[in-house]
């Protein structure tokens, strides 16, 4: 290993700052040990009934359900998350976890009509698939690979982020409890460039689920072509939160904060291009402010807080540095002393243009943008090289329909911000990622479909 990479993760509580764990950074060569397991296992595991598959899946749901707290508080410690999102994530992969054990029995291939026979498809398994998790929703960004892969039929190897590999190695102990067979769900915390960087490169791992950056995204998809692996991309965003003036002002108003904070705006769906019809302009900014003044940010353990803090150093510093001292607009407050805090921050008055309005901070951090009418609305929604989600606020139902169809991003919301459902389907357009995740073709994502006739030409005569 490359001297410049640790032996050892410094798992860091990001509200105090204190070392919560070390953990050992994997290699490459344990990329390759994991993979001879996880390649045996598979061949056991689809040689199962599908029932039984999908009785194991059900069990590790319901052993993760009963650890749930034990798993929430353990991502409140290593991610920041508050308590109660945390709660949600933890559920995120249990239900993830039923619905895809419910996905086993019903994957089912297709009878072609042809002459002379009969053409059927058989959906496969892939074989071992690498899961490449970031730290933003270590657990359920995790989840949203496995589940689906399992139950298809495959093995996993899970790489974890760098910060956050608590949970995920929870979870495989978990999985074992719950009677998965070892080998077939392996958590391999690492550094990205050497033991996820394995994972990209073996031959022997058939389909890369990523998640994080655009710029490694890129660099996952060029490595895996040379091998012509399946990769699925779930990359940044930098969506649009369109208000037109004939909205429910007072409901977009209140709903647009959490829109962006919510997990301290580390989000690739958060909100954070408010576009706000210019004849609304003032009044919906009157009615913003207090919304975002007022949001309680502190210790994420405390069942009342909103918003805890960065999950580390490096990501304030990245935050910070596009929040330059010449821009303003409406401030929250956050805490002093240790941990990576930065306040709710909404900019005004910000060129269109200008980094922070089109690159993802990924931190507490939005633009407001005002427009004349729906053409540029549009057009500004469209204006960055991303493409993951969006909303419209709007109660003119045709208005709503043109511009969902107008804006060039995966998920949309009218009315609401709610993008993330495990069954619906879920991923990016443009620079926003490749595939999708989640809902009723999760499962399918994880196979290849084989084509096979049968002849019904009877012996010659
Ligand atoms: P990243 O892309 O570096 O890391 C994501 C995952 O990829 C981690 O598990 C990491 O270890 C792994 N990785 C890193 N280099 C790799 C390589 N060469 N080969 C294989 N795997 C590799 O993201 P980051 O540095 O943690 O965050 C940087 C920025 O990325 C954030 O500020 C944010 O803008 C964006 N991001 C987006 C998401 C998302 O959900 N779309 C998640 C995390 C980060």
């Amino acid at each position: 290993m490359s001297a410049e990479y640790t032996l050892d993760l410094d798992v860091l509580n990001p509200a105090t700052e204190e070392v919560v764990a070390t953990v050992p950074a994997a290699t490459a060569a344990d990329v390759d040990t994991a993979v001879v397991h996880a390649t045996k296992a598979q061949v056991r595991w689809a040689a199962l009934a599908p029932g039984d598959r999908a009785r194991l899946l059900r069990r590790f749901a319901v052993t993760v359900d009963e650890h749930l707290e034990e798993l929430a508080r353990l991502e409140v410690r290593e991610a920041g998350h508050t308590i109660g999102n945390a709660r949600w994530e933890a559920g995120n992969v249990r239900d993830l976890l039923d619905y895809a054990a419910g996905g086993v029995e019903r994957l089912t291939g297709r009878q072609i009509p042809v002459p002379g026979g009969l053409d059927v498809t058989i959906l496969e398994p892939l074989g071992v698939v690498g899961v490449i998790a970031p730290w933003n929703f270590p657990m359920p960004i995790a989840a949203w690979g496995t589940a689906p892969a399992l139950a298809a039929g495959n093995a996993v190897i899970l790489k974890p982020a760098e910060t956050t590999p608590l949970t995920a190695l929870r979870l495989a102990e978990l999985a074992l409890e719950a009677g998965l067979p070892e080998g077939l769900f392996q958590v391999l915390p690492g550094h990205g460039p050497v033991a996820g960087n394995a994972l990209v490169e073996h031959p022997g791992v058939a389909k890369i689920v990523f998640t994080g950056s655009t710029a490694v995204g890129k660099q996952v998809l060029a490595k895996g072509s040379a091998l012509l692996k399946r990769v699925t991309l779930e990359l940044g965003g930098k969506s649009p939160n369109i208000v037109f003036a004939d909205a429910d002002l007072e409901a977009a108003a209140a709903a647009a904060p959490m829109a962006f904070l919510d997990n301290s705006g580390q989000d690739c769906c958060a909100r954070t291009r408010i576009l706000v019809q210019r004849s609304a302009y003032d009044r919906f900014l009157d009615l913003l402010a207090p919304g975002i003044e007022s949001v309680r940010v502190g210790d994420p353990a405390d069942e009342q807080t909103q918003m805890g803090p960065l999950i580390s150093k490096v990501q304030l510093e990245r935050v910070r540095s596009y929040v330059t001292d010449d821009l303003h607009g409406i401030r929250g407050k956050a805490p002093e002393g240790p941990g990576f805090w930065f306040p709710p921050t909404l900019l005004t008055g910000v060129d269109p243009h200008a980094r922070v309005a089109v690159e993802e901070v990924f931190g507490p951090v939005a633009v407001v943008l005002p427009f004349e009418d729906e053409a540029e609305a549009v057009a500004l929604a469209n204006a960055t090289d991303y493409g993951l989600a969006g909303s419209i606020w709007t109660r003119d139902v045709g208005r709503a329909l043109r511009v969902s169809q107008a804006v060039r991003a995966g998920n949309l919301s009218v009315n609401s911000h709610s993008s993330v459902r495990y069954w619906t389907p879920f991923g990016g357009f443009k620079q926003s990622g490749l595939g999708r995740e989640l809902g009723p073709d999760a499962l399918t994502a994880f196979t290849e479909t084989k084509n096979v006739f049968i002849s019904t030409e009877g012996p010659a005569q």
